[in-house]
């Protein structure tokens, strides 16, 4: 399978190439060239199986050209090594809870997909060790570090900003030892970035070393988080409760929800989609305006959504040739204050018991405001309330037990390497390497 830029100036790539690079040079987002139709028996035959199964299904058509069917079968199964199940709410509100990996969120399913595509690919060429290089603020580096920890051939170098993020989320990636390295940068989340692109740009620093990042909108992250929305489906059929479903995605930079869309695209009935924001309503305004219009993040309480310009628009954009109509008729959209989503946190635990993270609440609160009768909504949970503790037990009174996986990295000794913000600093750590 072909890969094509949505700015469709830059050169078709193979699945190895977009894998490689991420980006197109073009600067648009790698789309592949074909979404496979699955045949009626799938579906009809769908909730006799597990989720693994049915991902491997889903990856053929994604990845069966690309990748040897034994080894695509072991990339997966050993991808989906915790399950995504569908948790009941209430009557008629669904929670596929998606933070049962490793760091506890979804993005653990597309971290460890690439991670071992990856390690496919270098096995294959036999070829030099790949270095990660991943800036993060929080999550993705716990995401990519653990989904990465252990596999062959590659060592990962996490940059993150020295006291900006919060110690459970530092002890995910300064614990972990092995082909991890955490840097601890003297500078904030800006410099960072600002390190790693400088590296990636440096001839020098890339005759030495093989250079790749792992990216949230690389095709390797992005594809697998349609595995969920299919099993999801499957496991509503199995409750009888598949005919009218209503998926609803708390979306910042819109790669989850599109990863659902492209399952829409594959045969998958799901009904309709919304899209949850919180303040930051971008897509919102599109849905009401035709207009995109990027505006600066607004920092709220759901703060893996604070995204100003979702870079995942392109792709959605692209699927349906530029058509508000259908984007339209397909999708819907809600946008939350603050003190919105705190309210829906304490009315949920209140009314159900079930203890919502301020991202999923944003799902949960659209669905209950927008089901029409009749239809069934599954929001995605997309992390452990307990990794926003702090947020959580203050709105809803309670002592959040911390998870055992979570606690345990707590316990981990930290070792990071202390760095300035100076690209000159980091290119002799690098070339020392
Ligand atoms: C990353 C993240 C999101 C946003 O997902 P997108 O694919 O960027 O739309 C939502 N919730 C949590 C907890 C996240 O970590």
């Amino acid at each position: 399978m072909k890969y094509y830029s949505t700015n469709n100036q830059s050169p078709l790539a193979t699945l190895h190439e977009a894998v490689v690079k991420g980006l197109a040079g073009d600067r648009g987002l790698y789309m592949p060239e074909q979404i496979k139709r699955l045949p009626e028996e799938f579906f009809d035959n769908i909730q006799n199986l597990s989720f693994q199964e049915i991902s491997f299904e889903v990856a053929k058509a994604f990845f069966g050209e690309d990748v040897e069917e034994e080894a695509l079968k072991q990339i997966v199964y050993d991808t989906l090594a915790f399950d995504c199940p569908v948790v009941k709410v209430n009557d008629s509100i669904y929670s596929l809870e998606l933070f049962h990996g490793p760091t506890l969120a979804f993005k653990d399913v597309g971290a460890r997909f690439m991670a071992r595509l990856l390690g496919y690919f270098i096995r294959q060429e036999g070829k030099e060790l790949v270095n990660v290089l991943v800036a993060t603020s929080g999550d993705t580096g716990s995401a990519v570090a653990n989904g990465f920890l252990g596999v062959e051939g590659i060592h990962v170098y996490v940059l993150y900003p020295k006291g900006k993020v919060s110690k459970i989320q530092e002890s995910q990636f300064t614990t972990l030892g092995k082909n991890i390295t955490a840097i601890e940068v003297d500078g904030v989340f800006d410099d960072c970035q600002a390190l790693v692109k400088n590296a990636f740009m440096d001839e020098e620093l890339n005759n030495k070393m093989k250079l790749t990042s792992a990216n949230s909108i690389n095709v390797a992250r992005f594809l697998p988080q349609a595995f969920y929305y299919f099993n999801a489906y499957a496991r509503m059929k199995e409750k009888g409760l598949a005919d009218n479903m209503v998926i609803c995605v708390p979306s910042g930079n819109f790669g989850n929800i599109t990863a659902g869309l492209f399952g829409h695209r594959m045969g998958l009935p799901i009904k309709r989609f919304i899209a949850a924001n919180n303040a930051n309503d971008i897509f919102y305004n599109y849905l009401q305006t035709g207009k995109y219009e990027p505006k600066p993040s607004r920092q709220t309480i759901a703060n893996a959504m604070d995204v100003g310009d979702p870079s995942n628009f392109a792709r959605v954009y692209n699927l349906y040739g530029g058509s508000h109509e259908q984007i339209t008729s397909l999708i819907s959209g809600a946008t939350y204050s603050d003190e919105l989503i705190a309210a829906t946190m304490e009315e949920c635990y209140r009314d159900n018991g079930y203890i919502l993270d301020p991202h999923g609440a944003c799902g949960y609160r659209a669905l209950k405001e927008g089901l029409k009768d009749g239809e069934t909504g599954v929001f995605l949970e997309t992390a452990h309330p307990a990794k926003f503790k702090d947020t959580v037990d203050g709105i809803i009174g309670c002592d959040i037990e911390i998870p055992a996986k979570l606690a345990e990295f707590m316990k981990g000794t930290k070792q990071s390497v202390p760095m300035t913000k100076n690209f000159e600093d980091f290119k002799k750590f690098l070339m020392n390497e």
